[in-house]
């Protein structure tokens, strides 16, 4: 068994306790004991953090992107060397299977090597001038420090793509990493350090996400704001930064429709999507979550889908042969079990799952409901859980209105062999994503993000790191 580290903040470049020594208790989700603790932030910690980041961005800005982007290819090795490690500190916390946590280590690694790449490539623009001997520039700078706000479900990954897209652009930043999951994403924080990030540049705090947030939020030195986690907090810290004039990124919740046309590869459909339902027991933002079905291969999809579904190995998550681990939290558990009474009591099938596992751990079986209908509560809230909802359609028209019905537009997959179907959903379906026949997204390289309720900003592709500078415009005459 690893040993599971208690977990400090970072603050001007040291590791150390909260000021008054308060700690709060991590949980192993897949058998609810207590497998370390986490430092508390107070105001005064806060303060200390807020003083390096003014300090750490002064020196992190001068340094030229090509040094930054050495430091930073430096920080992806070490991580890539230390995944294993990493890798099963986030099993103990988070509760997701080894193999996986893993894969998120790595990928990790993957999207610092790629943003240290784009560092050198913040390229501005020289203007054509409407008078002999003026030279128009458009210069972009780091924006300045930055505060972050991450999740427990991707416990590196939603560190990591602030993190490197924040240093590439020469901001240093604060992140306020998940209570529930600190171990993880301070390793990968001490990777950035130990290749040589100036202490100050990067600072780390746990504590009252409100307390953080909105003390954070509203502090002048804070320029930046960035935010991964659920709609209504997103609306209200995004609207908190308004107040204080302040740049902002949202990636909040999604409730991703899945199209299945008659003429798509059902099997392929099935087998990819259900891969795509289950992985991280459902608490994926861009999880599939409305499977809606052309009329004639309905009953198709849903056997085979269903499956699927009862192949999926549900235990600990470092168990041998485990696909799935334990919902990351206790209050995921109530809310799966109201969303599936609701949908039965509103007519809905299960074919397979539909109860907690046990009663310790926080497992949940997969469940596949059939008959979905609009009045569901699961049909219009996110269940960020291992709950997969199918109901059949008719017509292209009538499954764009479906999938734009709900405020949200994060993700959204679609299966057909038909170009014209597979553009006009592409036109349609008003979403910050879209992959048709596969799962092509969340690569460091391309966009990723949501529009409407699921928020602003995109967090992957070369738009990423634009969200960390600002443009200034320098006119220069006679020179
Ligand atoms: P929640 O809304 O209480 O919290 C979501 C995240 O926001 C957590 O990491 C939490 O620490 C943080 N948070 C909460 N209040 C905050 C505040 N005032 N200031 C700063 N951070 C704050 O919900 P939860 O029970 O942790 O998670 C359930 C819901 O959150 C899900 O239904 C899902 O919609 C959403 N969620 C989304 C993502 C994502 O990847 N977009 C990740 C995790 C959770």
């Amino acid at each position: 068994m690893a040993e599971y580290p208690n977990v400090q903040l970072h603050i001007a470049g040291e590791w150390r306790d909260a000021d008054g020594g308060r700690r709060i208790d991590v949980l192993n989700p897949a058998n609810e004991e207590v497998v370390g603790t986490v430092a508390h932030a107070s105001i005064k910690d806060l303060d200390a953090a807020l003083d390096a980041a003014e300090r750490g961005f002064a020196k992190w800005r001068k340094v030229a992107p090509y040094d930054r982007s050495k430091v930073m290819r430096k920080a992806g090795d070490l991580l890539r060397s230390r995944a294993d490690a990493i890798a099963r500190l986030m099993t103990l916390e988070q509760g997701k299977p080894l193999d996986q946590a893993k894969m998120e280590v790595l990928a990790g690694a993957d999207i610092i090597d790629w943003f240290a790449e784009e560092a050198r490539r913040t390229y501005g623009q020289v203007i054509p001038a409407r008078g002999e001997g003026i030279y128009q520039l458009a210069i972009k700078e780091p924006i300045g420090p930055v505060a972050a706000f991450t999740p427990w479900n991707f416990p590196i990954n939603q560190v990591v793509r602030k993190l490197s897209a924040a240093l590439a652009a020469g901001c240093s930043i604060i992140v306020k990493a998940p209570e529930e999951t600190p171990a993880s994403p301070a390793e990968l924080i001490k990777c950035f350090l130990d290749a040589g990030i100036p202490g100050d540049v990067i600072g780390l705090v746990y504590g009252v996400p409100s307390e953080i947030s909105s003390y954070l939020i509203a502090h002048p030195t804070i320029r930046k704001v960035t935010f991964t986690g659920s709609t209504p907090i997103g609306k209200m810290l995004a609207g908190m930064a308004g107040q204080h004039m302040k740049r902002v990124t949202m990636e909040l919740g999604g409730h991703a429709p899945a199209m299945i046309f008659d003429d798509a590869d059902v099997e392929l459909a099935a087998k990819t999507l259900a891969m795509a339902k289950f992985r991280n027991a459902g608490q994926v933002c861009v999880s599939p979550t409305r499977f809606l079905v052309q009329e004639k291969v309905y009953d198709q999809f849903v056997t085979s889908f269903t499956a699927h579904a009862k192949t999926i190995k549900v235990g600990d998550g470092l168990a041998e042969g485990t696909t799935m681990g334990p919902m990351a939290n206790e209050r995921r558990v109530p809310v799966m079990e109201t969303l599936i009474a609701d949908a039965r009591s509103k007519g809905a099938e299960i074919t397979t799952g539909g109860n907690r596992i046990g009663n310790k751990g926080y497992f949940f079986e997969p469940t596949v409901i059939t008959g979905a209908t609009t009045d569901m509560r699961a049909m219009n809230e996110e269940p960020f859980g291992p709950v997969a909802l199918m109901r059949s359609f008719k017509t292209l028209d009538e499954v764009v209105t479906e999938a734009n019905r709900l405020p949200f537009g994060l993700a959204s997959y679609a299966f057909t062999t038909s170009g014209k179907t597979a553009q006009q959903l592409a036109a349609g379906v008003e979403v910050g994503m879209m992959t048709i026949n596969h799962l092509g997204l969340a690569l460091p390289e391309v966009p990723f993000g949501g529009v409407r309720d699921s928020g602003y900003g995109t967090e992957g592709g070369s738009e990423a790191i634009d969200a960390y500078l600002n443009v200034k415009f320098v006119s220069q005459f006679g020179l």
